[in-house]
Order: structure tokens, then sequence, then C-alpha cells
């Protein structure tokens, strides 16, 4: 084993599981993908640490637990496709690549977009589909989704993504406000016109975005 793959071993033994991630495909997913990949080279020594991590454009890389918390509160089968917003690195975006059948995987920053796309394709994952566009506008070109899961938290839940839900649908998103504290909401499609919401617990993470050009970036 290299020093990574056992490092691995370790964040989904001690970080994880015990804090009640205990689906056997999520861990198996979190032992398959190389966070280091995903870091910038000068902190690939840290790469398996319980936190967050900055990346390029001021963003961050989830925490591993938060990144498998959501991958389990998706209840993602091998025949779903998954819609994510916010790909950031492409790390949470390879981790879902192993549970479902198809991953879309949105950025709106043009050099992040491109930058997870290549690691993806390094990888060898040819089931994730990296694009740059607004996610809060969901991707109608392939929905519906069986999941979807948000990488950043706004003030509410967008309407297209729960419309974009195919019936019975899992979406994953942190809710409230900018800079604050958000609870990481679970919201099922019932039925047509029928949506559950569940609160799985507080979180933090980088703002979503909402119907803000980037001007000069593209
Ligand atoms: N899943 C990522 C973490 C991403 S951080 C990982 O594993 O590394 C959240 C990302 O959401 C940032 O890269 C940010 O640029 C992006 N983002 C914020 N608002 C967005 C929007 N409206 N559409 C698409 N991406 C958005």
């Amino acid at each position: 084993m290299t020093e990574f793959t056992l490092l691995r071993e370790r964040m989904v033994a001690e970080q994880i599981e015990p804090r009640g991630v205990t689906d056997a495909r999520v861990l198996q997913a979190m032992r398959a993908v190389p966070r280091e990949r995903f870091v910038d080279p000068d902190y690939a020594d840290h790469a398996y640490e319980d936190r967050p991590l900055p990346i390029a454009e001021g963003q961050t890389i989830s925490q591993p637990f938060i990144v498998a918390l959501m991958a389990q509160a998706a209840q993602i089968r091998p025949t779903d496709r998954v819609l994510e917003i916010g790909s950031g690195s492409g790390y949470s975006a390879a981790v879902l690549s192993f549970l479902a059948a198809r991953v879309w995987s949105i950025e709106r920053h043009p050099k992040l977009a491109r930058m997870a796309g290549s690691r993806i394709a390094e990888l060898g994952r040819a089931n994730v589909t990296v694009l740059r566009a607004d996610g809060t506008n969901g991707w109608p070109p392939a929905a519906p989704f069986d999941a979807i899961v948000v990488t950043a938290g706004g003030p509410v839940v967008p309407e297209p993504l729960k419309q974009q839900l195919s019936p019975g649908g899992r979406l994953i998103i942190p809710v409230g406000e900018h800079g604050g504290v958000q609870r990481l909401m679970k919201v099922t499609r019932a039925s047509a016109a029928e949506w559950i919401e569940e609160d799985l617990g507080a979180v933090q993470f980088v703002p979503l975005v909402i119907g803000q050009g980037l001007n000069g970036e593209a």
C-alpha cells in the first residue's frame, strides 16, 4: 500500500464510519478516490485531514466526512442519474461517479470547471460530465435526476432543482444565509407536486451564487 492509500483507509475508519456513514458503497467510493490529486500540490500532504482545504478562486474542497454524508443521504443506486452543483475541485463528483450510472457536475468558475474536468478524466471516470454554467438553473437537457447534490449554500432552495427531481428523487442542499451556519436539507420529491423536507444538521459551505454573471471570467 502506498502512503496515500493508507491515509485514505484511515480517513474512512477514523473520520467517516464512526460518525455514522455506514453505507458500504459510499465507504468504498471514499476509499477509491485519490483526494491528494484534487488539492493544490502544496496541500497534498494535508489531503486526508478532517477539514476543507482551499482551492483556486477562493473556494474550498469539502471536508471528506461531509462529502460522504451527502452521498449517503442522496441514497444513490447504481442506475441513478445524478446532478451536482459546485464541482469545485472535482473531488465529490469523482466520489459520486462510483455510486451512480451518470453524473453531471456544474461549476460557475471556468478555471475550476476546466481543472475538475481534466482531473476526473485523468482518473478515467468516463461517466462524469463537468459543465460551466450557473447551477441554480439545474441542467434541463439531462433532467430529470434521481439525485441532486449541491455543495454550496444559499438562502433558498432553487425551484428549478426541485422541478428537475424525478419522482422519489432526493435533493441534498445546504440552506442558510451567506457567512452564517447553514442547515443541510434533504428534499425528497414525493409526487409531482409534493416535496418532503428533512433537516440533516448544521453545516458550513461557501456561497451558492444565484443569478450572477461572471464578468470577464469566461
Ligand atoms: N464539491 C466541491 C466543493 C465545491 S465548493 C469539491 O469536492 O471540491 C462550491 C463550488 O460551488 C465552488 O467551486 C463555487 O464556484 C461553486 N458555485 C457556487 N455557486 C454556483 C452556481 N450558482 N453554479 C455553479 N457552481 C457554483
